[in-house]
């Protein structure tokens, strides 16, 4: 096996004082405590436990009474029924918190990801640590909750085997250094597993990530449609099958890692046993060792090795824990490219207007081979509507995304009121817009939190109207529970599922309902129908009213009612100005226009 030292960015102490310090953020502070607390117990327990037979031999022998004798025997078991009672207690008590502190994790990862930096959440690396920070945190793998459990092992080990060393100071020491050295041994077994793990964890998510794919492909709903229309199933479930067979391939390679690791552990394990035991016997046999101390010998020889084992497999499994904690803490230490913090305040608006503008914008998305914009210079004045077209592939999403903040320009700026927008908190920059993207994000909820992203908003009269602009009160007013109605099936049953065009309403209604002073709308009207969309086309100015937008369509007659049109072609503005100008020109604009008339012209004859 090739040895790749890989190391994580934190420590394993660093890693534990991090986890210290996520109880009080969970607020369950007295984790550790309770833990360390919990580790003397269970050292005071076993060491009792052992010495219990050696101490009845020991009475038998001195010829105690045998009222001395009960005496000592009850009030043994009697402190091991109360111990034992105490720390089952704590054990239960406990066991909310500690997953009180592992679900806050969970949290903070999915809070993370919803507000980090735009590109990030394109990032390959990125989504690859987010994968393993939330695998790090779910049921299966439990480093962030079970790290309490082996704190209070750490405590007990340690504990017990300081005991251990005192009672057995009195045996020969190579005896000691016998034992020692064998779970030396096993523990540095042990260790190579955990390393070999580590390095191929890279290697398990990208299965594991298939294998996941393939999984949800066969449920989604969308697909299902297609698999069966286009007979997809025997070629998704060769896929899915092939993505199940690597993974299993993978689990067996190691698997068989861990049976040698077994085997080496046994051979060890009765050298230091057999060894030992021999020589205890010896001295019995010697007459040199009474038979409450050759117990007393033999069982802490027999738990010598266990401490010994146990606190080192404890520490190799503390040490598995830091390195998955690792991947959790580099997720949240993952860069930021915009500033969330500080920054300057942003400008007062112009009769509630902004102005937006680009000045040599060129960009490149990651691991592209060319530009995707080129050198755009661009003002949109207060107030202005602007509307962007151009064919697929043209640019014209990645200018609204520009815009909005989503990405920073490659070469170039993008100006507020003159201010390049890196010099805003990109969190309050964002509140200046309302936006229609192609994505739709409804989530499985009411109407009504849909559109006002609250669940507890109550302006029934701001919502109706917003739904009335976006051409959705008649569909909602149907509906059995109105604004209550749920959307989706995937977490309730009753959850009514809308049709792509009424979903873009909604989305529609939403951006209205945010009332922001910057508009955006891509292809607002993708997924509705000639008559639905010249309908929202009408409604057009006076929903922008006031605001300055920008309006990516793919239906040229659309943007008439815009001020100002520009034609991207290839990443560059190629034309601009008002639909009567561009037609005047008889340029690209008016080529493409004349083509989609007659198409649409077409489609009515035909349709
Ligand atoms: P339009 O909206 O005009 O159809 P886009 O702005 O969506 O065009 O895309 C312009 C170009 O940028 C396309 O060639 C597309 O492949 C590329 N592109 C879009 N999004 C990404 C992305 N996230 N990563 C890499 N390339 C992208």
């Amino acid at each position: 096996m090739k040895r790749i030292k890989e190391k994580g960015k934190y420590n394993t102490f660093q890693n534990f004082m991090w986890m210290v310090k996520r109880s009080k953020i969970s607020r369950v502070p007295y984790l550790l405590w309770i833990s360390i607390l919990s580790g003397i117990l269970a050292c005071i327990i076993n060491v009792v436990g052992m010495l219990t037979t050696p101490m009845i031999l020991d009475l038998l022998e001195s010829g105690k009474s045998i009222a001395i004798f009960m005496q000592t025997i009850s009030l043994v078991i009697g402190l091991l029924i109360v111990l034992t009672g105490v720390k089952t207690y704590l054990h239960f008590y406990m066991s909310i918190p500690k997953i009180s502190c592992r679900t806050g994790i969970i949290e903070s990862i999915a809070e993370k990801f919803s507000i980090t930096s735009f590109p990030n959440v394109e990032d390959e690396k990125f989504l690859k640590l987010q994968e393993k920070a939330s695998s790090a945190s779910n049921n299966n793998s439990k480093a962030t909750e079970d790290i309490w459990n082996k704190i209070e092992d750490l405590v007990r080990y340690s504990f017990s085997l300081l005991i251990y060393f005192v009672i057995l100071t009195k045996l020969k020491w190579w005896i000691l250094l016998l034992i020692i050295g064998t779970s030396v041994l096993e523990h540095t077994i042990n260790r190579q597993i955990v390393q070999w793990q580590y390095n191929h964890r890279d290697e398990e998510a990208t299965l594991f990530k298939r294998v996941m794919y393939f999984w949800r492909q066969s449920k989604d709903v969308g697909l299902g449609k297609d698999i069966r229309i286009f007979g997809m199933k025997s070629w998704l479930m060769d896929m899915f099958d092939d993505a199940i067979r690597t993974y299993e391939a993978f689990i067996s390679k190691r698997e068989r890692k861990y049976i040698w690791m077994n085997v080496l552990d046994l051979i060890l394990s009765f050298l230091r046993n057999g060894v030992a035991y021999i020589y205890v016997a010896k001295l019995v046999v010697e007459g040199n060792l009474p038979a409450s101390l050759f117990v007393l010998y033999i069982a802490t020889i027999g738990n010598l090795t266990e401490q010994m084992l146990g606190i080192m497999d404890t520490c190799n499994t503390m040490n598995r824990y830091s390195m998955e904690i690792n991947v959790v803490r580099e997720y949240f230490d993952y860069k930021e490219q915009f500033r969330f913090e500080g920054g300057i305040k942003l400008p007062n608006a112009v009769d509630g207007k902004y102005e937006i503008e680009l000045k040599n914008v060129s960009f490149r998305y990651p691991n592209n081979d060319t530009d995707t914009l080129h050198n755009i210079n661009l003002r949109i004045a207060p107030g202005e509507k602007v509307a962007v077209v151009g064919l697929n592939g043209a640019g014209k999403t990645t200018l609204i995304r520009l815009i909005s903040g989503f990405y920073d320009p490659t070469e170039g700026e993008v100006l507020l009121n003159g201010i390049n927008i890196k010099e805003f908190n990109r969190r309050e920059y964002y509140r200046l817009f309302s936006a229609v993207f192609q994505e739709f994000s409804i989530l499985d909820a009411t109407i009504n939190d849909n559109i006002t992203l609250e669940d507890d908003a109550t302006n029934p009269e701001r919502v109706w109207e917003v739904i009335s602009k976006a051409g959705l009160e008649v569909k909602v007013k149907n509906l059995p529970d109105g604004l209550n109605t749920i959307i989706g099936k995937k977490i309730y049953e009753n959850g009514v599922l809308l049709s792509g065009g009424e979903e873009q309403r909604l989305i529609l209604a939403r951006a209205l309902y945010k009332d922001a002073p910057i508009l955006l709308l891509d292809e607002p009207t993708a997924a509705l129908d000639p008559i639905a969309e010249n309908d929202i086309y009408h409604k057009y100015n006076s929903m922008t009213n006031g605001k300055t937008s920008v309006f990516i369509s793919h239906r040229l007659a659309s943007t008439r009612f815009c001020d100002r049109i520009l034609l991207l072609d290839k990443g560059r503005i190629i034309e601009e100005g008002t639909h009567d100008s561009l037609i005047l020109s008889d340029g690209e604009y008016a080529k493409l226009f004349y083509v989609q008339k007659k198409y649409y012209q077409k489609e009515a004859i035909h349709g």
